[in-house]
């Protein structure tokens, strides 16, 4: 895959360059010790043929947030990133794609906070990125980072390692993803994607603590609201999860994406049938502003 070309455009700290042209500085720390943070948010077009970012603000204000977080510089008005998230899109004659903020330290090999941050936003034509079919997950062996030894909610680049290690060994052992448990052995969540599971016509959910705060989990959460599901967040174990009806994944990458099994075990109701589904078929409706009715035979 091919995330660019000679033609594409990329803003780089004020500036529209062209990915083939655009140079980072080698000797950083972002890029030896992972001390970076990014950001990762969807553009659809809608159902009335504009392009629009999905939640473009909150994607800024959680990537100012993890920035702080990790006490990286962040000297930039979100209302002008969007402007630039757009400029991007619309110099590379992008409609439905996925952008990428990416907050970088300048040359610096010493263990010091950074003083100064460099700002790339590149875009690049995605699908569906866990596919379309139900997941075969694995429980992984790897579990998330323990929050006292890492600020996890900052969706910082070196964390990233992680979701790599939990993936590739979902992928070796044949499976399609990876869902790792936190520190205690309760279910966090995806290498990159929030956990629900229904059970007994509720939805539920892991509290924030442990996992990073999804802006699709939120995004799920105000639907199953609006559609008057019942909702609860709460730690549970794998052993629970293996009891539930159905599960699935949720991410601005992923989307909506709905669970087979889990270790081999198969979950008993039809996605078509799940409550997962019908939060699915909301959650393209908004993206795609578009109107929703919840059919009046559901689950
Ligand atoms: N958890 C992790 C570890 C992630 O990387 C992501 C993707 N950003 C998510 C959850 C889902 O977050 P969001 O819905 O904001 O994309």
């Amino acid at each position: 895959y091919s995330y660019y070309n000679e033609n594409t455009i990329l803003y780089f700290d004020g500036e529209y360059l062209k990915a083939t042209e655009a140079k980072i500085d080698l000797y950083g720390q972002s890029l030896h010790y992972g001390y970076a943070v990014f950001e990762g948010i969807r553009a659809y077009k809608t159902e009335k043929g504009e392009v629009k970012i999905f939640k473009a603000m909150e994607h800024f204000d959680r990537f100012k947030r993890s920035c702080e977080l990790i006490h990286i510089p962040y000297n930039y008005n979100n209302e002008e990133l969007v402007a630039a998230c757009y400029k991007v899109l619309e110099l590379n004659n992008m409609e439905e794609a996925y952008i990428r903020p990416l907050m970088i330290c300048p040359p610096n090999m010493t263990l010091k906070a950074a003083s100064e941050s460099h700002l790339l936003i590149c875009a690049w034509e995605w699908g569906a990125y866990l596919g379309e079919k139900l997941l075969r997950v694995m429980t992984s062996s790897y579990q998330r980072p323990n929050p006292k030894a890492f600020q996890i909610e900052s969706k910082s680049s070196g964390l990233y390692v992680n979701s790599i290690l939990a993936s590739q060994e979902a992928k070796q052992n044949g499976y399609d993803e990876a869902l790792l448990l936190d520190i205690n052995g309760n279910v966090a969540e995806g290498p990159g994607a929030n956990i629900f599971f229904e059970k007994n016509g509720k939805l539920f959910t892991p509290p924030p603590g442990n996992i990073l705060p999804g802006i699709t989990r939120a995004t799920v959460i105000e639907l199953a609201r609006e559609l008057g599901i019942p909702l609860e967040e709460k730690l549970f174990t794998i052993e629970e999860l293996k009891q539930a009806e159905s599960v699935f994944y949720c991410g601005t990458a992923a989307e909506v994406i709905g669970w087979d099994s889990l270790d081999g075990q198969t979950f008993p109701k039809p996605w078509t049938e799940s409550l997962g589904k019908l939060l699915q078929q909301a959650y393209k409706a908004k993206v795609l502003e578009k109107e929703f009715k919840r059919e009046a035979k559901v689950a």
